[in-house]
């Protein structure tokens, strides 16, 4: 037989990752959470400000807005950036977008964005 040994060893990062980030931390005990909680920071993603989107999609931009900031943005401030768009006139994806946007306005008695029309309507 050869000298060699072939081992596979889980780093002490992926472990950590695994166990404790990618796994719900709440179903582990009191005493773990405790201890793994000093290791552990909680915010928005750096790459992509909690979109969850990844940069290539976040890359694409409309009028210098990317998709986050579209989904995001205001009703009002949404319809201008459309109104800006350099398409015909009557092109009937925009034109439907810009409907439905319009009715939702006037429909809300208080400011919306497009995620909250996403989701509500
Ligand atoms: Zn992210």
């Amino acid at each position: 037989m050869g000298g060699g040994m072939k081992l596979n060893h889980e780093g002490v990062v992926d472990k950590f990752v695994r166990k404790y980030i990618a796994a719900d931390l709440k179903s582990y005990s009191e005493r773990t959470q405790k201890a793994v909680e000093p290791y552990l920071t909680m915010g928005p993603c750096d790459q992509c400000h909690g979109s969850r989107l990844n940069q290539e999609a976040l890359a694409c931009k409309i009028q210098g807005y990317n998709i986050a900031d579209l989904s995001s943005m205001q009703v009002d401030k949404l319809l201008e950036v459309i109104s800006k768009l350099d398409v015909q006139e009557n092109h009937s994806l925009i034109k439907t977008l810009q409907d439905r946007l319009t009715i939702c306005q006037k429909n809300s008695t208080h400011r919306l964005s497009f995620v909250h029309i996403l989701t509500y309507y």
